[in-house]
């Protein structure tokens, strides 16, 4: 699939070396503020999986991917795995001392950890939708994959992909700054507004101004590829919008994470988008209004489950739809739950951490 062509602006902090790091995204910068903003070039992408592919040095297995000589690779098989499947703060949440956050200190049911998804390709690249607050718990996750394992270099991805500014998707950030991992130049894609407030507020711009994140900005919607051999596009959904706005993800037009909206009937794409996909990650805070009796849940929309699940349900039996991104007072969370039997019933899954789809 050859992606769009798209005048790109991208974010580049550091070294004028780092132009070299970026592969196909070349261009010309001026320095403003600070930051090294560059307008890529409109040369389109190249084919996937042919020349000009950036191949990083930490994979365990070389060769899959063509490194600009111009041999001719083969395409790598991705799968799609599940390394956080609650909302923001997790399950148990701090702080909170509901049944179901009872149950998950004590092992009845399962933990879980803010949302994330991670892209694994057979030869060990992984790419990160969302890096919340939960991100080591996530790496102990993804420690279990078998191409993961291969990999010959400790740090378990080689970019990420943001969705928004709440916490449970970008926090974890602060783990690749020099007070933890002082990473080199992580990548990370992001819309253009969530660049801006990753490079203006702090502690978030230390991190992009000390050379450990190199954010790749794109206005959505927008189509790019991470890898030669991968397409990611982000796509514009309504969410609460205090310090960005907030995308969908869509990878190789075959998997989509769309772990927060507002409602659905702000979404006219909704059925369309969730339909195009052979597999849909799908918001599922909440199940009712009755989960936070001391909070105005007016001030956190999220759709109800039994909607989505009315919704929707006449495309569950031709594709996988995956409820994530569950509240910790989401009864859903609870296997043993009527309501999780009536997810099941409904044709969709629940996701939970470890679970592995092939794209
Ligand atoms: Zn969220
Ligand atoms: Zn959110």
């Amino acid at each position: 699939m050859v992606a769009e062509s798209l005048h790109l602006r991208c974010l580049i902090h550091g070294g004028g070396n780092q132009l070299d790091s970026l592969g196909q995204e070349t261009g010309t910068g001026v320095r403003a503020s600070g930051a090294r903003y560059v307008r890529l070039s409109a040369a389109p992408f190249e084919t996937a999986g042919v020349t000009g592919a950036r191949v990083g040095n930490c994979y365990g297995r070389r060769g899959s991917v063509s490194g600009g000589g111009g041999s001719v690779a083969s395409l790598s098989m991705w799968s799609v795995m599940v390394l956080g499947s609650a909302q923001d703060g997790a399950l148990p949440q701090f702080g909170a001392r509901t049944a179901l956050d009872e149950a998950a200190r004590s092992g009845a049911i399962g933990r879980r950890f803010s949302s994330c998804l991670a892209i694994v390709a057979d030869d060990g690249r992984v790419l990160l939708l969302d890096v919340g607050l939960d991100l080591k718990a996530h790496e102990e996750v993804l420690a279990t994959n078998q191409a993961v394992r291969r990999r010959v270099v400790p740090v378990p991805m080689d970019g990420v992909v943001l969705t928004h500014a709440h916490v449970g998707h970008y926090a974890g950030l602060l783990h690749l700054g020099r007070e933890a991992l002082a990473a080199e130049a992580m990548p990370c894609w992001v819309t253009t507004k969530m660049a801006r407030f990753l490079e203006s507020e702090a502690p978030w711009r230390f991190v992009v101004e000390q050379g450990h994140l190199e954010l790749r900005a794109h206005e959505p919607p927008a189509t790019f590829e991470p890898w030669t051999d991968l397409s990611v596009s982000l796509i514009p959904v309504p969410h609460r919008h205090e310090a960005s706005d907030t995308v969908a993800i869509s990878v190789n037009g075959s998997v989509l994470y769309l772990p927060d909206i507002d409602a659905w009937d702000e979404w006219p794409e909704a059925e369309d988008v969730i339909g195009a996909h052979s597999t849909a990650f799908l918001d599922a805070t909440f199940w009712s209004d009755a989960e936070l009796p001391h909070r105005d849940m007016a001030n956190i929309k999220h759709p109800f489950v039994p909607d989505t699940l009315e919704r929707f349900a006449h495309l569950a039996s031709t594709r996988r739809l995956v409820l994530t991104h569950l509240n910790h007072t989401n009864p859903v969370c609870d296997p043993a739950s009527d309501e999780h039997a009536d997810v099941l019933r409904a044709g969709f899954e629940v996701a939970t951490e470890g679970l592995t789809i092939a794209l």
